[in-house]
C-alpha cells in the first residue's frame, strides 16, 4: 500500500501546503480521506489517479477538510465515469453535497452512494473481501469519525513441494487445506494446514485520525497499526491554543503512536504559523516521546 499525502495544512492553506486530503492506494484502487479545497489540482501533481477512486471518506464537516469535494465529484462527471462512487462521512454531508449538485443542476453519469453517520457512530462502514474500513469518533470541537483501514490476514503461500512429498493427491484436498482445514487422506493420515502452508501474511493497515485533540479513542483506533496519520496542529509554544480548540500538538500525536504501539506516525495537518523548518524542529522535539515519526509535506509517498 502506498499512502500519498496531498494536502497538508490545517485551516488555510499556504503556498506551500495545501488542504487537508490524504490518498490510500492499495492494488489500484485509490481511498481518499477528506477532500479539502485544492484536491483536485494536487491530484493532478501526484500519482493518484482520480478516475481510480473507490470510496471518499470524510471525518468531519469543517470546510478545510470538505470543500474540495463537490468540485471533485463534478470533475469526475465530466470525465464521464462509469464506476459507482462511495462517500462516507457524518450526518449533514448528503445535504451539503445535495444543496450544491442542485444549485449546478449536475446529473451524474454515474450511481453516487453517500452513506452518513449519526454522531457517536462507531461500527464498520465498508468490509470487502481483503479488507475493511472502520470508524470511530474523535475528540474534536464538531462531531468528527477517525477511520482504520485494515487489509485482512492472509493465509500463508502454499508448499507444493511438501504437499508432494507428503503424497497429498492435487485437487480439492490442496484448496480445503489452504482454507485451513485438516484433511484425512485414504491411508488415515490426518494433513493439518500447518504442513503445508507458509506463514500467515499479517495484513497490515492505517488509522487516519484527524482532527482531535489527545483522545484514548484514537489509541484504540490505531491499536497497532502499520502507520497511524494523525493531526499535529501545533508544537510547544501553544498547548493552550491547541486544548481550547480541541486540537493535538506534535507530542500529543506522539503519545497516541507511542501508547497504541504503531510502527509508524505521520504527522499533517499544520498551523501555518509555523514553516517547514520549524514542524521539523517541533517533530525533533516529539521524538522525544515516539521515535518513528515521518513530518509530513505535500505531495509525499510513503510505501507501507
Ligand atoms: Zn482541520
Ligand atoms: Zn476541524
Amino acid at each position: 500500500m502506498k499512502i500519498v499525502l496531498l494536502g497538508t495544512s490545517s485551516a488555510v492553506p499556504t503556498l506551500t501546503r495545501g488542504l487537508s486530503s490524504t490518498a490510500l492506494v492499495r492494488e489500484g484502487d485509490v481511498f481518499l480521506f477528506d477532500c479539502g479545497e485544492g484536491t483536485q489540482l494536487q491530484l493532478m501533481r501526484s500519482s493518484v489517479k482520480r478516475s481510480r477512486i473507490h470510496s471518499i471518506f470524510i471525518g468531519h464537516l469543517h470546510g478545510d477538510h470538505l470543500y474540495g469535494i463537490a468540485g471533485l465529484i463534478s470533475t469526475l462527471h465530466l470525465d464521464a465515469r462509469e464506476a459507482p462512487l462511495n462517500v462516507f462521512g457524518p450526518e449533514g454531508l448528503r445535504a451539503f453535497l445535495n444543496a450544491s449538485f442542485r444549485t449546478s443542476d449536475l446529473q451524474f453519469t454515474f450511481k453516487l452512494t453517500v452513506r452518513e453517520f449519526p454522531r457517536g457512530y462507531r461500527g464498520r462502514v465498508l468490509d470487502e473481501e481483503e479488507y475493511y474500513v472502520d470508524a470511530l469518533p474523535l475528540d474534536h470541537s464538531i462531531f468528527c469519525l477517525g477511520w482504520r483501514f485494515q487489509e485482512k490476514d492472509k493465509p500463508g503461500i502454499f508448499n507444493l513441494e511438501t504437499a508432494e512429498k507428503l503424497r497429498i493427491p492435487r485437487g480439492p484436498l490442496y484448496g480445503k487445506l489452504q482454507h485451513g482445514e485438516e484433511i484425512t487422506l485414504d491411508d488415515g493420515r490426518v494433513i493439518t494446514p500447518d504442513m503445508v502452508l507458509g506463514e500467515a501474511r499479517t495484513g497490515k493497515s492505517v488509522a487516519y485520525c484527524l482532527d482531535t485533540q489527545f483522545s484514548e479513542r484514537t489509541i484504540q483506533l490505531a491499536d497497532k497499526c502499520t502507520a497511524l496519520i494523525h493531526e499535529t496542529t501545533f508544537g510547544p509554544d501553544s498547548i493552550s491554543l491547541a486544548r481550547e480548540r480541541k486540537h493535538s500538538t506534535m507530542e500529543d500525536a506522539a503519545r497516541v503512536a507511542r501508547e497504541a504501539g504503531v510502527e509508524n506516525l505521520i504527522a499533517t495537518h499544520f498551523s501555518s504559523r509555523y514553516d517547514g523548518r520549524q514542524v521539523t524542529q517541533i517533530a525533533d522535539e516529539a521524538r522525544n516521546v515516539f521515535e518513528k515519526i515521518t513530518v509530513g509535506r505535500d505531495l509525499l509517498e510513503v510505501e507501507i
